[in-house]
């Protein structure tokens, strides 16, 4: 059990009036959650303080080796009030995950899961009511040595701060266009694709800026090493219905990022008696299978957006216009249960919603 010290703001921010307008990761709430990690001590002091400015010293190692790590989840308004959580513990365990492979010490689960419980409970008047509308929950880690020698640092700070977010689809689900990428990678194996790392969203920004400049909302990215087989969607894992069948790449090679929403709709479409693939696929696959009509289905998964489906997919002078461009049978029950098992409506399978107050 973490010994948190809370320090409430006097002065309460006011919410915001029009929950129509909230945007994405734009406003953020009254107080966050501080922990401090220090070689032979472990993690200590953990706080909730009022939401403001850290003071770094301008040599603290994230902002010249980005040493650092981050989280996303969820904070929901069910019917009745009370708020819930969609598999937390799904998020800790990755967040220590992505903290081996870039050398950060680990948190103690239990104690992130509490330090992320206690502030939403804190900030429960933050979570917004209209459907659709979440508090987003940003957990991230970053060394805080300063000095410039490139190794580990031996002091870090964990942090979580809040942000009422809107709907995704304020209008309905429109489907998206997604630029197949060529010349740039996001993640090769033996790297840190895996990992939730702000390095590889950098490394990324480039590709998304072009794609967008085009008329693209997000790129499609391939295996950094032959440029053959299909990675994942900007922020979101990838699934492709063929003939019935449901095939979404495999994470065995280290370049994916484990998308908890993608293993719940793995978890979701089994228990439905579909039958899905976790496997290599290759774009030529892809285009072979729309070609003979046997693409179905293209859609996207992620926290941000639940479902985002995947309308238009263009590849050189590839253009494939997926489902007419309208949201499929799979990706809209895959939707209407993973949101109605968020917001409290349906039963989901054991331990995926926790009850935080
Ligand atoms: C966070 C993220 C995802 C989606 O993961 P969820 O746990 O489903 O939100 C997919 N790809 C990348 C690159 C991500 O950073």
């Amino acid at each position: 059990m973490l010994d948190l010290k809370i320090t409430k703001r006097k002065d309460l921010k006011p919410k915001p009036a029009d929950e129509s307008k909230l945007g994405f990761g734009r406003i953020f709430t009254d107080h966050m959650f501080i922990m401090n990690y220090t070689e032979g001590i472990g993690w200590h002091d953990p706080r909730i303080v009022p939401y403001g400015p850290f003071e770094l010293e301008p040599s603290c190692m994230v902002f010249h080796y980005a040493q650092e790590m981050f989280e996303g989840l969820k904070a929901y308004r069910a019917a009745d009030n009370s708020i819930l959580l969609f598999r937390p513990q799904k998020n800790i365990e990755r967040m220590n995950r992505t903290n081996r492979r870039i050398c950060i010490p680990e948190v103690n689960p239990d104690d992130a899961l509490q330090a992320i419980m206690e502030l939403v409970k804190l900030e429960r008047d933050w979570v917004p009511h209209s459907e659709g509308t979440s508090l987003y929950i940003r957990p991230f880690i970053f060394a805080t040595d300063p000095q410039l020698g490139v190794h580990p640092s031996k002091t870090y700070i964990f942090a979580i701060i809040l942000s009422p977010v809107g709907s995704y689809y304020p209008e309905g689900i429109n489907p998206v266009k997604i630029l197949v990428e060529t010349e740039y990678v996001r993640a090769v194996r033996g790297g840190t694709g895996f990992a939730k790392v702000g390095g590889n969203y950098a490394a990324s920004l480039i590709a998304q800026a072009e794609a967008e400049r085009l008329g693209f909302a997000q790129v499609l990215w391939l295996d950094g090493i032959e440029h053959k087989y299909i990675d994942e969607v900007g922020s979101m894992n990838v699934f492709f219905v063929i003939d019935g069948e449901i095939i979404t790449p495999s994470l065995d090679q280290g370049n994916i990022l484990p998308g908890i929403t993608r293993s719940s709709c793995i978890e979701l479409l089994r228990s439905w008696g579909y039958t899905v693939t976790e496997r290599k696929l290759a774009l030529s696959e892809v285009i072979e299978a729309y070609r003979n009509g046997k693409l179905d289905e293209a859609f996207g998964t992620g926290t941000a957006a639940v479902i985002s489906p995947i309308g238009e997919l263009v590849s050189g002078d590839d253009r494939l216009v997926i489902g007419d461009n309208k949201i499929g049978p799979v990706a809209q029950k895959l939707y209407d249960t993973l949101t109605g098992i968020q917001w409290g409506r349906i039963k989901g399978f054991e331990g995926w919603v926790v009850k935080v107050c």
